[in-house]
């Protein structure tokens, strides 16, 4: 954690997003501080391969990437701070933010990149079994079910991948969707029904997963059909959680505005939120695309909104106010 404990510009979250911010802001002379949160380098450093980013066609490890974005920022001055922001108060400038210890900053220009978190399916046996055969990190802990049986939860591109994945491990994967039909993008669709470990149940969802914490995890789980209604057992080592992400935008309710879903909203076109001053890039505002290629473009684009917007208070502050009867005229 750095000495100073005011900044021109303080960016939160560590991922494609935030580190694209720093970059531009910190090549802008504004000396940022980036927050790194909970999850240092964001979701990408929980995948393996990821070969979508543009310039690397052999594909880069997700990990991998991120350090690079990271080195590449701090070669332009971007100060890092571990840990997490707890509260933030966005009511004055200048900004206060609260760490978790006795720790404020304060800073002129915040840039959000706090990115999303997995979604669950809410149920009290999936909580009850997290770390003990539920997960929702194939590429963090696929490698403890060699073997297995396991189930993935989802339609999208991250059951297909993390489905997949999970092959190199399990015995089989079994997919189970709510629908009849897959979400996910057709190369990805293709490269599970490829896959002979992948079977898939559909239009149905997990009501109960069974298992006890301190018996081995995770038995079996209550399947329900969604169509019929009706309910059947069906054995398994482990189940992946694959539904999507929720915002990590908790700390800004009731002082930015956000959408039905918890995402920042922001103006079109641009990174500015509802309060002037603070800017929010990658997952956190992006219901849509959610890439890291989007997340970075959205972070550069925070930082030059956070630069023109200190430029014109600056210009603002250094030009003379015309007199009244100089404004008449
Ligand atoms: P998506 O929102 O695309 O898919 C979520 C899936 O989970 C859907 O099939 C949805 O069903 C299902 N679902 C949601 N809530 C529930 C629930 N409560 N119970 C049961 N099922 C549920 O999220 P992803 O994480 O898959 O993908 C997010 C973005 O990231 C996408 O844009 C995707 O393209 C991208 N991505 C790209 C990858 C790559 O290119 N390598 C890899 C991974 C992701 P339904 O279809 O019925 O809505």
């Amino acid at each position: 954690m750095p000495e100073r404990t005011h900044f021109k510009v303080v960016i939160l979250g560590s991922g494609p997003a935030g580190l694209t911010a720093a970059l531009y802001a910190a090549r802008a002379n504004l000396e940022p501080l980036v927050v790194e949160g909970t999850q240092p380098g964001g979701q990408l450093t929980i995948t393996t391969d990821v070969e979508n980013y543009p310039g690397f066609p052999t594909g880069i490890l997700g990990p991998e990437l991120m350090e690079l974005f990271k080195k590449q920022a701090e070669r332009f001055g971007t100060q890092y701070a571990f840990g997490d922001v707890a509260k933030v108060d966005l009511g004055s400038r200048p900004f206060h933010l609260y760490f978790a210890g006795e720790r404020t900053l304060t800073c002129d220009t915040l840039i959000i990149a706090t990115g999303a978190a997995a979604k669950l399916l809410g149920i009290e046996s999936e909580s009850r079994l997290m770390g003990y055969g539920v997960s929702a990190c194939a590429t963090c802990d696929g490698f403890f079910f060699k073997d297995k049986d396991l189930l993935v939860v989802g339609g999208g591109d991250t059951a297909m991948e993390e489905s997949n994945f999970l092959t190199k491990f399990a015995r089989k994967v079994t997919v189970v969707h709510r629908r009849g039909e897959l979400r996910a993008s057709k190369i990805m669709q293709q490269r599970a029904m490829d896959n002979p470990k992948i079977g898939f149940i559909w239009n149905s969802t997990i009501e109960k997963i069974h298992g006890d914490p301190q018996g081995g995890g995770v038995t079996g789980v209550t399947l329900r059909n969604l169509q019929t209604g009706a309910t059947s057992e069906l054995a398994t080592d482990g189940v992946f959680m694959a539904i999507g992400h929720t915002p990590n935008a908790k700390i800004f309710a009731s002082q930015l505005e956000m959408d039905a879903y918890g995402y920042l909203v922001t103006k079109k076109g641009s990174t500015e939120t509802s309060v002037p001053g603070v800017f929010a890039c990658g997952d956190v505002q992006d219901r849509t695309y959610r890439q890291a290629v989007t997340a970075a473009g959205t972070g550069c684009m925070a930082a030059i909104d956070a630069e023109r917007f200190l430029e014109a208070e600056h210009h603002a502050a250094a030009t003379p106010q015309p007199h009244a009867s100089q404004q008449r005229s």
